[in-house]
């Protein structure tokens, strides 16, 4: 049975070897991704050789090659049962995944649609292509021009443009009343949006637009700051996602208010990001348990954003990171430069005290998301970017490595950046999956990342083989939707379009 399986297998290989490699950007009826070694979206281990059949824009078929499955999957008298459904025609491309790993498409739940920073333009391209060559294969975004953003959802959707999916949750503003809340919803559900993002809200319309919300089915993402509203409101009012963090501490602070010195300034963002950095000190364990367990209890999931708070504990690494030298978008280079009219450049003055102070923030966070995650509470990933020194895409990546230094294991920093997120977006049944029946949204990696979850940067990784040094990672190809991406095609993009950029802006 062994052999009869194996010269099954070795014709199958035959035949997919005959069909070529996909063309960027064009979809075809039959993809094969063959002899890949998947890291599902579920937490699972990784696992192969598989050989995962898509037709159109869904997966069919997860076909496990290896030699007891395949011992497994022909009992006598049936034959082609070694990974080539019967009566199924031959693929019309092949990505041969030798060596390489299969995930998920990478999700990133908070990510804002950016065409230009501090007024000036910058292509929309520039950020969508980034998106693909990182392996994102679905945004939320969570505030941007609202109008533009339905555009390029049905663009990206009708496969119009080279884009992730997009779920388009509108900035909720700030509304006077309740009514005025409870409209503002309507208005938004009206326009198709799919979901709503709040920031800076007063308690009574955030509990009146949630309500409304709930009822319309608008799933809600919270940037609790520190407020008047903290994480026991959304944990009262049924809140989707917490992004960020401050809320989650400020809701377990022993005298109900941080110890802010008589100077403090909220809108003056260096103290409003100094004093962030003791927060989480700040916070009576205990009291922090019970928000954490309540957070769960009221399925309250969590975004932590880690990224893009990097340049408060180490303002030096995040200003040279290596991909700037050729990838950053003039217009970007020039919005994170020092300014106090820009968001996010509170760092004029920032001292090593400041940086000691925000290295234990980090600690604390780390150990609340390693506790919230233990009482069974569910973590995404989000870059925030286009803020604070982060790149679209690199931002995810870098956030991931975040995760691992708090503590958690690969594996389950893959599922926070896909199966985890598809539950916040409720796309749970579609997304986030390597698994027949679900959306055809995969990445194909040059390496491991259980192993290393920088071979998932675009621009790679060195290894040491045979004593030479090997340039090797990366996504290679990148697939939404069924439409193979070539993740270093546009990449190659990106540096040209910042190389044209960079010339006309001289
Ligand atoms: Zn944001």
């Amino acid at each position: 049975m062994m052999l009869r399986s194996l010269v099954v297998f070795l014709t199958a290989a035959v035949a997919f070897a005959q069909a070529p490699a996909p063309t960027s950007g064009r979809r075809v009826h039959r993809l094969l991704i063959h002899n890949a070694t998947v890291v599902d979206g579920n937490g699972t281990p990784a696992a192969g050789p598989k050989d995962i059949v898509i037709e159109d824009n869904k997966i069919v078929d997860v076909i496990a090659r290896d030699p007891v499955a395949l011992s497994r999957s022909a009992p006598p008298g049936i034959g082609n049962h070694a990974g080539v459904p019967s009566g199924s025609a031959p693929p019309d491309a092949v990505i041969d995944a030798t060596g390489k790993y299969v995930l998920p498409g990478l999700i990133n739940a908070h990510a804002h649609l950016q065409e230009e920073r501090g007024g000036k333009p910058q292509p929309i391209e520039y950020e969508l292509d980034i998106w693909l060559a990182c392996g994102i294969t679905t945004v939320r975004d969570v505030g941007s021009d609202t109008r533009r953003a339905l555009e390029l959802r049905r663009m990206s959707a009708e496969g119009q443009i080279a884009a992730p999916r997009i779920f388009v949750y509108p900035m909720f503003g700030r509304p006077k009343t309740v009514e005025a809340a409870r409209a503002h919803v309507r208005e938004l559900k009206a326009v198709g949006a799919d979901g709503i993002k709040i920031l800076g809200i007063d308690r009574d319309t955030m509990e009146a637009m949630e309500d409304d919300a709930h009822k319309l089915g608008l799933r809600i993402a919270h940037h609790a700051g520190v407020e008047e509203t903290n994480a026991w409101d959304d944990i009262r009012f049924g809140t989707t996602s917490i992004e960020h963090w401050y809320g989650i501490p400020d809701a377990a602070i022993e005298d109900g208010v941080q110890h802010f010195p008589s100077t403090y300034n909220y809108n003056n963002e260096t103290d409003r990001f100094r004093y962030a950095g003791h927060l989480f000190r700040e916070a009576n364990p205990e009291r922090l348990t019970k928000v954490l367990e309540a957070m769960v209890k009221a399925n309250v999931a969590w975004d932590p954003t880690m990224d893009i708070y990097e340049a408060s504990r180490d303002l030096q690494r995040a200003q040279t990171q290596p991909w700037f030298a050729e990838y950053l978008h003039p217009t970007l280079e020039e919005y994170f430069k020092p300014n106090p009219a820009n968001h996010g450049s509170y760092f004029i003055g920032w001292t090593s005290t400041d940086e000691t102070s925000w290295k234990e923030n980090y600690r604390l966070w780390g150990a609340a998301l390693r506790q919230f995650d233990g009482l069974g509470g569910l973590i995404g990933m989000g870059d925030d970017a286009g803020f604070i020194y982060q790149m679209y895409g690199f931002g995810l990546i870098r956030g991931m490595e975040l995760h691992q230094e708090a503590g958690f294991h690969p594996i389950r920093i893959i599922e926070q950046a896909t199966g985890n997120n598809a539950k916040i977006l409720g796309q749970e049944d579609k997304l986030g999956r390597v698994r027949a029946g679900w959306t055809a949204d995969l990445i194909v990696v040059n390496g491991n990342p259980l192993e290393n979850l920088k071979v998932l940067y675009p621009t790679g990784v060195d290894e040491v083989r045979n004593g030479q040094t090997v340039h090797t990672g990366g996504v290679e190809w990148t697939i939404k939707d069924g439409i193979p991406y070539h993740a270093p095609e546009l990449f190659a993009k990106v540096k040209q379009m910042v190389a044209e950029a960079r010339k006309s802006a001289r």
